[in-house]
């Protein structure tokens, strides 16, 4: 029974706003007091101002009452995480280095979720400048996963994983660089979109690596994932990247039913001896699929294997070089020295954390001369061929069905002293990052111990109203994801 405001979909809290039933500072003020409730335990938040949130509320409710609503968005809450600029609000990346830093300016998205009435709430927590998968890399506070205290919520939007999970949140924009949005949302069994490359502006989203970050909606069903993302998606001159394709309408899209489907299963992301909980509960979506009148195809993506290794070259080699302007000069945190190459260095030694450093070392090596040619230019080579596999598979199929990630959550601390099994983690959700397709993910089954798992569906260019609407029919016709984490 749901008989308060934050256990309902941002969709069902727009209805009632509509019909007047409620207010959206009632709404608002439920999941300040539940996030109150809840934060001593799951540290999602890295900051939240509960009264210049509340003032948007009320200013919404002044709308309202004018007749001047700006649409389903107007007076629901949503929060950000915290890379993504919101002028004036704190903006951390997690990072001590940004520990003051305020942001001058909104990005795209937020000025959009602005213009659409939409009320800010709270920046949630992630690892360092978003480079991890369990959120323990924040300089902050490690976020607790709400279906199991003792695990990790994911990453690196862990913070709006949990949020989400335990309705803190009704919804969150999250970033995706290699999963970091649709891992989270397996971890926490909710759902996230991780939009074409290009799709959504990146202006405004601090950048870790520009060829493949992507800002993308994070919330509790399908429908609100719609409902967030068609306010966010778009083409914006401020970001040379994004592209103007025509967009759909995404929730109205979820009401028609999809026409029968080719589906690919591509046979790499099915090892031998992969977590039989995970590979029974995707298969038993992907026969829930072929039930419905889809077509299932086995397909091969030959180039996965080496898909970790020139994730984690490009991406270190893009990160070493956005990290750069963290000089101790311009941003924020500055050691006290009297000459300028000790300001350099010491504020970026004190500034980072472990993995950054550890990032930025990998990507100055891959791009260093000697090692160029034979790492870099090699990685970016077999990035195209990864990319061509999916181009091949799409020419069969329309789209490809995957388990999100090889486990369920892990344990905190289970993989933090081992940087390559925390990379492995991210086998399934890096490929599309690195050939630019979208990927959604939704629960599709909970282990014994209760821990939900996730199902990938990834398609074509610019097809995410094919991926909802997959998504929609699977989540319309189960209960994984009404069903509330412990902590909720
Ligand atoms: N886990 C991956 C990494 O650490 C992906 C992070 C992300 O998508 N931001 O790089």
């Amino acid at each position: 029974m749901k008989s308060q405001l934050y256990q309902l979909s941002a969709t069902e809290l727009s209805q009632l706003l509509q019909s007047k039933k409620t207010s959206s500072e009632e709404v608002t003020r439920s999941f300040i007091e539940n996030t109150e409730r809840l934060e001593g335990k799951l540290h999602s938040f890295i900051s939240y101002d509960p009264e210049y949130t509340l003032s948007q509320a009320r200013a919404s409710d002044q709308r309202r009452r004018e007749g001047k609503v700006r649409g389903p968005l107007d007076g629901i809450p949503v929060s950000i995480k915290d890379i993504i600029s919101e002028k004036d609000q704190p903006l951390t990346c997690g990072s001590r280095f940004m520990k003051d830093y305020r942001s001058p300016y909104d990005a795209t998205v937020i000025e959009k979720l602005k213009a659409q009435g939409a009320v800010l709430w709270g920046r949630l927590n992630l690892d360092e400048f978003a480079m991890g998968s369990s959120t323990e890399h924040s300089a902050f506070q490690i976020t607790h996963n709400p279906w199991d205290l003792a695990s990790v919520p994911g990453g690196s939007s862990g913070g709006c994983g949990a949020a989400i999970a335990a309705q803190q949140t009704p919804f969150a924009l999250g970033s995706d660089t290699g999963g970091s949005i649709r891992q989270p949302a397996a971890f926490c069994g909710i759902c996230g979109l991780k939009p074409t490359y290009g799709r959504v502006s990146r202006y405004g989203l601090t950048a870790f690596a520009s060829s493949l970050d992507q800002i993308g909606p994070m919330a509790k069903c399908v429908e609100d994932t719609a409902l967030l993302f068609q306010a966010i998606a778009g083409y914006d001159e401020s970001d040379s990247t994004s592209l103007s394709e025509e967009i759909p309408h995404y929730t109205q899209a979820l009401q028609a039913s999809p026409s029968p489907k080719r589906i690919g299963i591509p046979k790499e992301y099915f090892p031998q001896g992969m977590d039989t909980e995970v590979r029974e509960a995707v298969e038993s979506a992907i026969a829930f699929y072929q039930k419905q009148g889809h077509e299932i195809v086995e397909v091969t993506l030959p180039h996965t294997e080496y898909a970790i290794a020139v994730y984690y070259i490009v991406a270190t080699a893009e990160a070493s070089s956005n990290l750069a302007r963290f000089d101790g000069i311009r941003y924020t945190h500055r050691s006290p020295h009297s000459n300028a190459i000790d300001v350099y260095f010491r504020s970026r030694s004190e500034g980072f954390g472990e993995e950054v450093k550890r990032r930025i070392m990998l990507g100055t090596y891959v791009l260093s001369s000697g090692y160029y040619e034979a790492q870099y230019i090699r990685a970016q080579k077999v990035r195209t061929l990864i990319r061509q596999d999916f181009l091949k598979a799409f020419e069969t199929v329309d789209v490809l069905l995957t388990p999100t990630s090889p486990t369920t959550a892990f344990k905190i601390g289970a993989k933090i002293e081992d940087p390559l099994a925390m990379y492995l983690n991210d086998i399934y959700t890096v490929s599309a990052n690195l050939a630019g397709i979208p990927g959604i993910s939704i629960p599709c089954g909970f282990s014994k111990k209760n821990l939900p798992i996730g199902l990938q569906v990834l398609g074509q260019f610019f097809q995410e109203a094919e991926l909802l609407q997959l998504a929609y029919v699977f989540e319309s016709s189960h209960d994984f994801h009404v069903r509330s984490a412990p902590l909720s």
